[in-house]
């Protein structure tokens, strides 16, 4: 169903050959442990960051989009349309704003999960993959969810990305958050996912290819509790990327090239999930593998 009042509140920048969407959805339903509602003011959307630009004229001409001027229709070569439904990856980037997720020391998991969805996003663009992220800054996205009357902050915030998820229509979503434990030996990335075929198959390649980046052996697990997992259409996952108690995990979270590693490993989970799935997109290059 589309969601006039959720998507009135997303603004696009289009890039080339990907979206960015800002302005919707937040969640903490990815988190292995979840955190009360910090029952704080929430802090104005960066309204600055969601207006609306131009991109390459090959980008995604999104519903979303504003309309070009019209030219002079001498020969008339019509640009390819695109429409949302043409979206191979949807990155939940978890928390931000008021909701720092996962904290050590002065570390903030909202910080590292941008980080490593920027990071993702870059590697599955350059693959030819459409991509949107729900933020691209630091802010909570419950405060784009004028539609659910709700007192808990949280509850708007998971319904947005839900509804936003809901909405594009993405061929998968991966939910990006950063776990945390009193066992400060515990580490490596667990990758969750709904009981269905779709998301098991998307799961258990994403987590191959993490194991294999951080010499890890995991199985991914079925996360039933969590709230985007049950609500999402597609095929969802949430990926905690590490244990921010490690000191592994932290330094690999928070270092660029660690972060690359993991954005490389997601991306190659996706390409298997696509290929598996019989649903890779006629845009996807060839790419050598690197780790
Ligand atoms: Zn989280």
């Amino acid at each position: 169903m589309f969601n006039k009042s959720v998507l009135q509140t997303l603004c696009v920048v289009l890039l080339p050959a990907a979206l960015i969407i800002t302005g919707a959805c937040g969640e903490k339903a990815g988190g292995l442990r979840e955190q009360a509602d910090a029952p704080l003011a929430s802090q104005p959307a960066a309204s600055a960051d969601k207006n609306p630009r131009t991109g390459d004229a090959s980008a995604i001409s999104a519903s979303f989009s504003k309309p070009e001027p019209e030219r002079t229709p001498v020969l008339t070569k019509k640009a390819p349309q695109h429409t949302l439904s043409d979206i191979d990856v949807l990155i939940d980037v978890g928390h931000g704003g008021i909701d720092g997720g996962a904290v050590h020391g002065g570390l903030l998991e909202k910080d590292i999960n941008l980080a490593i969805a920027r990071q993702t996003y870059t590697a599955l663009t350059q693959q030819g993959y459409r991509v949107v992220l729900n933020r691209d800054k630091d802010y909570a996205l419950s405060d784009d969810n004028k539609w659910l009357n709700t007192r808990s902050r949280h509850i708007r915030d998971l319904a947005q990305r839900m509804q936003m998820a809901n909405d594009i229509k993405p061929k998968i979503l991966i939910s990006l958050h950063v776990n945390s434990a009193l066992n400060r030996s515990k580490k490596g990335p667990i990758v969750l996912h709904q009981n269905n075929p779709g998301s098991l198959l998307l799961a258990t390649q994403l987590q191959e290819h993490l194991n294999s980046t951080t010499r890890t052996s995991f199985m991914p697990m079925v996360g039933k509790t969590y709230y985007l997992l049950k609500r999402t259409k597609c095929p969802s996952v949430i990926i905690e990327v590490g244990f921010i108690t490690n000191v592994e995990d932290r330094t690999r979270m928070t270092d660029p090239t660690g972060q690359r590693q993991i954005a490389h490993g997601i991306r190659d989970g996706v390409t298997s999930y696509l290929t598996q799935s019989g649903t890779l997109p006629s845009t996807q290059k060839s790419h050598d593998s690197e780790h």
